[in-house]
C-alpha cells in the first residue's frame, strides 16, 4: 500500500479561485497543497483578452494571468501539483482524497474549486475557431465587447443565452439568436425581455450546422430549419454559445449537497461553507449566476479564510 500524506489544506482545482485560496492559505500558513486538475488554469485558459479584471488596466491574456497567479501562490509556497483528483472520502474526520496516479491524501480541509465547463455544440468547425480564439466564445460578458458595433450569433434559449443576448445587443449592432425548439427553456420575463430588444432576431427551429470562416476568424454560420430542412448563412464575426455549463463535482457527489444541476450547494449563505465540516467550496463549482474571474477569486478568498478559522477552532 502506497504512503498516506498527510496535509492541513487541499485545494482542488487551478482556476482564480482555486489560486487566490491558495494565496491566503499559504500566507496564513497553513502549507496548502493544490492539484492543478485536467485543464491547469481552468476556463480562462481558453479566454483571449481579459479586460474586466480590476489591476490590469491595460488588459491581459487569460493564459498570461493564471501564469501570473499561479507564480502569486507559489511565491508563497504553495505546493503546486499537476494531477488531478479521482475520488473522495468526506465520511470521517479527516477528508480521504485520491489522486490519479494512486496518491492518498489526508487533508484537515479541503477546498473544492473545481469550476464548471461550458458546453460547447461539437461542431469541428466551432471547436477550430475557439482554439484559435477567432470569434467563438461561451462567456458573452467576458468576449463581447470585442464585437461591440458588429453582427453576433448566439446558440441557446434559457436564461444564460436571454441574459447573454440582452447583454450583446447593447454593444451590437444585431444579435441573431439561434432556439433549437419552438419556444424558449428560459423564465418568462428573460424571454419577453429579448423579444422586445428590437436588434435581437429570434430564429426558432434553428439549428447551427457549421460555423464558417476562413480559418482563422469567423465570417458566419449556416444553420438549418429542423422543420422546413431550409438552410442559411447569417453573416456574423462573433459566434456564442450559451447552452450551459456543467459544474465539475461529479466526484464529490457522495457526500456534498449539490442542487439538481450538479452546483454545489452552501450550507450557510454568505460563507464557503458545504454541508460536510472542514470542506469549503470556491469559484464556480458553486455559482451558476456570477461566473466571472473577480467573483471566483472573491469566494477563493473565503474559503481560505474559513478554512483557517475552522482549523483554528477545531485547535482550540
Ligand atoms: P439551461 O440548461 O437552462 O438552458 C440551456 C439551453 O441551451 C436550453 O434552451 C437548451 O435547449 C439549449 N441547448 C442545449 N443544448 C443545445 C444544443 N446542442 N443546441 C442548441 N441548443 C441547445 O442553461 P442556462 O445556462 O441557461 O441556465 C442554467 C441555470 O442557471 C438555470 O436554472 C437558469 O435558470 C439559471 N440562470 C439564472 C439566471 C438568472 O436568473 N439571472 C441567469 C443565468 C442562468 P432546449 O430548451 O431545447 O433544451
Amino acid at each position: 500500500m502506497s504512503e498516506v500524506e498527510k496535509v492541513k489544506c487541499l485545494i482542488i482545482g487551478s482556476g482564480p479561485a482555486g489560486y487566490t485560496a491558495a494565496i491566503y492559505a499559504a500566507r496564513a500558513e497553513m502549507k496548502p497543497v493544490l492539484y492543478q486538475g485536467m485543464q491547469p488554469g481552468g476556463q480562462l485558459t481558453t479566454t483571449n483578452e481579459v479586460e474586466n479584471f480590476p489591476g490590469y488596466p491595460d488588459g491581459v491574456t487569460g493564459p498570461e494571468m493564471m501564469v501570473q497567479l499561479e507564480a502569486q501562490a507559489k511565491r508563497f509556497e504553495t505546493d503546486v501539483r499537476f494531477g488531478f483528483i479521482t475520488k473522495v472520502d468526506f465520511s470521517g474526520d479527516v477528508h480521504k482524497c485520491w489522486v490519479e496516479d494512486g496518491t492518498e491524501i489526508h487533508a484537515d480541509t479541503v477546498i473544492i474549486s473545481t469550476g464548471a465547463s461550458a458546453k460547447y455544440l461539437g461542431l469541428e468547425s466551432e471547436q477550430l475557431y475557439l482554439k484559435n480564439g477567432g470569434g467563438v466564445s461561451a462567456c458573452a460578458v467576458c468576449d463581447g465587447f470585442f464585437y461591440r458595433g458588429q453582427e453576433t450569433v448566439i446558440v441557446g434559449a434559457g436564461d444564460s443565452a436571454c441574459e447573454e443576448a440582452h447583454y450583446l445587443s447593447k454593444l451590437c449592432t444585431k444579435v441573431t439568436m439561434l432556439v433549437r425548439r419552438d419556444e424558449f427553456r428560459a423564465s418568462k420575463i428573460m424571454a419577453e425581455r429579448v423579444r422586445k430588444t428590437e436588434n435581437i432576431e429570434i430564429l426558432y427551429n434553428t439549428e447551427t450546422e457549421e460555423v464558417l470562416g476562413d480559418g482563422q476568424v469567423v465570417s458566419g454560420v449556416r444553420v438549418k430549419n429542423n422543420k422546413t430542412g431550409e438552410e442559411k448563412e447569417i453573416p456574423c464575426t462573433g459566434f456564442f454559445v450559451a447552452i450551459g455549463h456543467k459544474p465539475n463535482t461529479d466526484i464529490f457527489k457522495d457526500y456534498i449537497n449539490l442542487d439538481e444541476t450538479g452546483y454545489i450547494e452552501y450550507a450557510q449563505p454568505g460563507t464557503s461553507k458545504t454541508n460536510v465540516p472542514g470542506v469549503f467550496v470556491a469559484g464556480d463549482a458553486a455559482d451558476k449566476t456570477y461566473r466571472q474571474a473577480v467573483t471566483a477569486a472573491g469566494t477563493g478568498c473565503m474559503a481560505a479564510l474559513d478554512a483557517e478559522r475552522y482549523l483554528a477552532a477545531k485547535e482550540g
